[in-house]
């Protein structure tokens, strides 16, 4: 618990979600049984953000995975809900325990786009979250390794795994293009 651990995979998770592929108008159908990767969950956290872009939002993507399944995944809605906490991952996250019946989501990864600020990075603390998987690092805000490691602080009362630059560079390209239109 508590490491920090660089580039996708590192930890052959025990996450047992079957595979999904979506097909045509986005109804998904499972194909195998076998693991999705840090890798495939990325990607669908990178659709989330996409998703974002198109209503007006900073590509920013998540999903929560419990016990193999995903069971959310938002995109950044403060444009929409003016809200400064509609991060991406807060609100998968909410979700999530909206989903479980429990604010305890011990079992949980966390995968998101952008590395979780302090206000996400400290929610992964109280939600008892396993695992945060992101792909970007935020110099700026970063709170999971680039300014501090929420995930690791002994002082706190829970730590996870972090997991870095899963996807990194696509994630990073989609800020810089939506930010480029923006000029
Ligand atoms: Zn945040």
């Amino acid at each position: 618990m508590g490491k920090l651990t660089v580039g996708s995979n590192p930890t052959p998770s025990a996450i047992s979600t079957s595979k999904r592929r979506v097909i045509g108008d986005g109804m998904e159908v499972a194909s195998d049984t076998s693991p999705l990767s840090d890798h495939e969950l990325m990607g669908l956290a990178i659709e989330e953000a996409r998703i974002g872009s198109e209503q007006g939002e900073v590509p920013i993507g998540a999903v929560v995975v419990v016990d193999g399944k995903v069971i959310a995944r938002r995109h950044n809605e403060r444009e929409q809900s003016q809200d400064p906490t509609s991060h991406a991952e807060l609100l998968a996250v909410r979700d999530a325990a909206a989903q479980l019946g429990s604010w305890r989501l011990e079992n949980a990864t966390v995968v998101v786009t952008l590395e979780p600020c302090a206000m996400c990075a400290g929610l992964m603390v109280n939600a008892r979250v396993a695992r945060v998987v992101f792909g970007a690092r935020s110099y700026e805000n970063g709170a999971c390794g680039s300014l501090y490691q929420l995930g690791s602080d002994p002082r706190l009362n829970h730590e996870f795994e972090t997991v870095s630059d899963v996807r990194a560079a696509e994630c990073s390209e989609l800020l810089s293009t939506y930010f480029a239109g923006l000029r």
